[in-house]
């Protein structure tokens, strides 16, 4: 009977619960967790913010552990089989169809109605879908990844890292482009780390609080800027000291508040790019204070804005070869001293910790 930490429903404490041990289907495996991770889309979970979200449910939608068992066979894409014991990490995405109109026609596979979420979307009645847990179970069809990183390595980029590569390649980053980031939360401390490696000659960043922008610092930005204490217009000049008096080639929104696309708008020079990845929850309609002007803020302009959701089994095959590589992985090894770890039952400080930004990176390890 594995344990599990379970949201019972929106605004409730989190709470442990045992759950009997699944059958296995056909090509299915059960996965035994070592780390799990603790992101603000768990923290928007417990608040009830997501919608589409089946409750009660099991949170932590990327981990790293162990195959314990399988049931007949489960191959990786290069169609090595997998065999109990290996160490793994698994796409959370589920059930993409590749037979409906956006994933064949708009070839846009973060947009198909089939998906599934393990963590998010899948709930306790789907079965034991979520990280925060002695054990997952992985349904047929699911994509496991042989880790070839510490555990640590990987999970200091976690579910942030696929969802950045994603917004960097949406922006379409150049070799000597001056990058500006907005949020200095998991999100854009990885959009700082894959800016530099697509070749931007610098990379700045606005967030808060302060062990944040040190972290963002430790990631390769070369200044940074703390938005509680600068006004709009001071943060506007700013950047303009930073880049020749025009204003970010890119502009990369990692920030959750609807305000900050209309300054990543703004903050970009004219025919530059903005990516917007961190509205991933419905914050409502920006206030009339915080509107944008479409004739200055993006036509006269001349202005690319770019949404960025979710990402793909692309994106998450790439995070798990980078952090693998000796070289490449330097980053996220020297951002492991930013990891905090918590017992399955200490599920409710972890969210309450990362909800008030004290830590950088949450991980439940429930063994
Ligand atoms: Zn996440
Ligand atoms: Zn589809």
């Amino acid at each position: 009977m594995p344990t599990v930490a379970v949201i019972p429903h929106p605004n409730a404490p989190v709470e442990l619960r045992e759950v009997p041990t699944p059958e296995l289907e056909r090509d299915s495996a059960l996965f035994d967790v070592d780390l799990s991770e603790v992101c603000g889309t768990d923290v928007y979970l417990q608040q009830g913010r997501l919608q589409g979200v089946p409750y009660p449910l099991v949170p932590g939608h990327v981990s790293v552990g162990r195959l314990s068992r399988i049931r007949g066979t489960l191959s990786d894409i290069e169609g090595r089989a997998f065999r109990e014991g290996d160490r793994v990490t698994f796409l959370d995405v589920h059930g993409t169809c590749n037979a409906c109109w956006y994933c064949l026609v708009a070839k846009a596979t973060t947009r198909c109605p089939n998906r599934k979420v393990y963590g998010i979307t899948y709930g306790l009645r789907d079965g034991l879908c979520g990280g925060w847990a002695e054990q997952v179970y992985l349904k047929p069809g699911t994509r496991c990844l042989r880790l070839a990183a510490e555990p640590e390595t990987f999970m200091a980029g976690g579910c942030a890292l696929p969802t950045a590569l994603h917004a960097v390649e949406r922006a379409e980053i150049a070799i000597g482009d001056r990058v500006l980031v907005l949020g200095s939360g998991p999100v854009g401390i990885n959009v700082i780390i894959l800016s530099l490696m697509r070749g931007a000659l610098s990379v700045i960043c606005i967030g808060a609080p302060m062990n944040r922008l040190a972290a963002a610092t430790q990631a390769g930005a070369s200044a940074v800027l703390n938005f509680e204490e600068h006004n709009e217009t001071e943060r506007w000049e700013w950047i303009l000291e930073l880049t020749n008096g025009r204003g970010a080639d890119v502009t990369i929104e990692a920030t959750g508040s609807p305000a900050a696309v209309v300054h990543a708008m703004r903050f970009t020079r004219d025919a530059g790019r903005v990516v917007v990845v961190g509205q991933y929850t419905d914050h409502g309609p920006l206030s009339t204070a915080a509107a944008f002007n479409p004739h200055l803020d993006l036509n006269k302009k001349h202005l690319d804005v770019r949404g960025c959701w979710g990402s793909d089994f692309s994106h998450f095959y790439r995070s798990a070869q980078i952090t693998s590589d000796p070289v490449r992985a330097a980053p996220w090894i020297s951002l492991q001293t930013n990891l905090s770890r918590y017992a399955l039952g200490d599920a409710n400080q972890a969210l309450a910790d990362v909800a008030e930004g004290r830590v950088l990176k949450a991980l439940i390890a429930p063994r």
